[in-house]
């Protein structure tokens, strides 16, 4: 065994949106030694491969929309080119200067960084294999030993592996590393990232295909939301959308380098050539692979190999903890962050309750325009409450913003209520600035506010969120 170099308190696995809150609340808010162990870029994937440059993207994306939009308001632009390699270069630096915003943070909480890849030798030993953030292996391994080990490990993005050439197809990840714009975008899957992604390259003007396996997006999702964004992607923006597909094979021309897609869908056999850009998002798995858990015998789900919990984060094996994507409850970095917060609290803060409530988490999808979802979905209501006690308030509108465009966007909004006193228990929100209003709504929510309660708040006017606090 590699020689034992020093003891912890609390060693943190997982230098991403969980384990890095965890372990400076541990450290800068309680005071104990403190390690965290990362094998890639510190920030994880929020803030290299996910939400920080794929929102900086997104927000490009709704630049063209606007510029185009323009017109319509008097302007005389004209959406020239867009700099793929200016505006890729720009994001990325500022990406990397995130990473050394989180690094300087840990040194000012006084938590030990340890670069590399961590497996666990028994739930108080770790090895470390030092590498690179770049991910160079330096051929040294040292073993830490804590009382406390929390693992943060996130996920990776599936690549099917049971249709030829699926290789050839990149995932979420290698979004981030495309070095010019695609003509001719193909992307595979129906949740938060392809719906994204395909929305951006839609809005930038690829000429974008979304391959789904159902006849809407977004199946989880209040059928309101499935139904008038996968219109207005179809409709609105013009996007291919190919129902019921399914991949069957992928060739690429080593000279042209461009893909040929074969598939499947609801007009039957088909072939996509000339695609520039293959982009699987059909999920995403639990990063365990290096960490060593059955002999440990840290328990995982039998299915999906995410870590087993209990509401407090704890594992099957004493002083053994998990949170955040790994874990696979609600996969969103504020969700991350307020757990590992919450168990350094707990563990370190004498705060012996507390734990994250996971209940009515609200989140965004960043579509054109945005989704913004919290609590119970209409049909999740009706089957929790029965049909007799939920009452449904709705509404679809044009918003004042596309008054004078040509182009309408979609703007619908639904409370879903339950019982006499009609609590809301789920708000459906699509629509311009969607993103940004959930946030308050999400407190009343969180708060058990009724429909009276939306209703005694006076409106604020012109806007469109006014719409929710006067439903009929
Ligand atoms: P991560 O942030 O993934 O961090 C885990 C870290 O552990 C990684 O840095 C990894 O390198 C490291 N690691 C893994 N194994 C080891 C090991 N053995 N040793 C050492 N280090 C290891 N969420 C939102 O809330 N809003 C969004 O807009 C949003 N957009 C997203 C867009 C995309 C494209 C993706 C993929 C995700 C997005 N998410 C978004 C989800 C969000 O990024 C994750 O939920 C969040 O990052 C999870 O945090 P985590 O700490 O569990 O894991
Ligand atoms: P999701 O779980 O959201 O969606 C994956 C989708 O892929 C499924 O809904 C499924 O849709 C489809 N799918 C699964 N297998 C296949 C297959 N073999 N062929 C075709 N389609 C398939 O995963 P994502 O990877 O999009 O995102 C992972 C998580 O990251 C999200 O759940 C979310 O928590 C987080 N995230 C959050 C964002 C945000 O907050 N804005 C943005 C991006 C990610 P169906 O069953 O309908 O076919």
């Amino acid at each position: 065994m590699a020689p034992i170099k020093q003891h912890f308190d609390y060693l943190v696995i997982g230098g991403g949106s969980g384990g890095l809150a965890s372990a400076r609340r541990a450290a800068g808010m309680y005071n104990k030694k403190v390690a965290i162990v990362e094998s890639g870029r510190l920030g994880g994937t929020c803030v290299n491969v996910g939400c920080v440059p794929k929102k900086v993207t997104w927000n490009a994306a709704t630049m063209a929309e606007t510029m185009a939009e323009a017109k319509d308001y008097g302007f005389d632009v004209e959406v020239k080119n867009f700099d793929w390699k200016y505006f890729t270069a720009k994001r990325d630096a500022y990406v990397k200067r995130l990473n050394g915003i989180y690094s300087r943070n840990l040194n000012n909480d006084s938590v030990t960084y340890l670069p590399g890849r961590a497996k666990l030798l028994s739930p108080t030993e770790v090895e470390v294999d030092e590498q690179t953030p770049e991910g160079e292996k330096l051929n040294s391994k040292t073993v830490y030993t804590a009382d406390h080990v929390l693992i943060a490990t996130g996920g990776y993005p599936v690549v099917p592996t049971d249709i030829p050439g699926g290789e050839y197809g990149i995932t979420s990840d290698g979004f981030f590393d495309i070095t010019e714009q695609p003509k001719k975008a193909v992307l595979v899957g129906a949740g938060y990232i392809s719906v994204e992604f395909a929305g951006i390259f839609q809005a930038l003007g690829t000429e974008t295909h979304l391959m789904i396996r159902g006849d809407t997006f977004l199946r989880s999702f209040d059928p309101m939301i499935q139904e008038v964004m996968t219109k207005h992607y179809e409709e609105g923006m013009g996007m291919n959308i190919h129902r019921r597909s399914k991949q069957t094979k992928v060739e690429k021309n080593e000279a042209t380098g461009k893909l040929t897609v074969y598939y499947e869908d609801i007009n039957g056999p088909a072939v996509l050539e000339d695609v520039d850009c293959l982009l699987w998002a059909i999920g995403r798995k639990p990063e365990v692979g290096d960490l060593n858990l059955p002999a440990v015998g840290v328990k995982q789900d039998p299915k999906h190999n995410t870590i087993v919990v209990d509401e407090y984060q704890n594992t099957n094996i004493p002083g053994v903890y998990s949170l955040g994507d790994v874990s696979g409850h609600v996969e969103l970095t504020p969700v991350a962050i307020a757990a590992g917060r919450r168990l350094a609290d707990r563990l370190f803060g004498g705060q012996k309750e507390a734990k994250l409530d996971y209940t009515n988490i609200p989140s965004v999808v960043f579509a054109h325009p945005e989704i913004g979802t919290i609590g119970l979905n209409e049909p999740q209501a009706r089957e929790q409450y029965g049909d007799e006690n939920v009452k449904v308030y709705k509404t679809s509108f044009v918003g004042m913003y596309y008054a004078l465009l040509e182009h309408k966007g979609p703007t619908s909004y639904k409370l879903v209520c339950v019982g006499p006193e009609e609590k809301v228990v789920g708000l459906h929100i699509i629509g311009q600035g969607s993103a940004e209003m959930l946030q308050g709504f999400g407190v009343a929510i969180k708060m058990g506010a009724t429909k009276k309660d939306f209703d005694s708040c006076v409106a604020i006017h012109p806007t469109s969120a006014e719409e929710l606090v006067t439903l009929k």
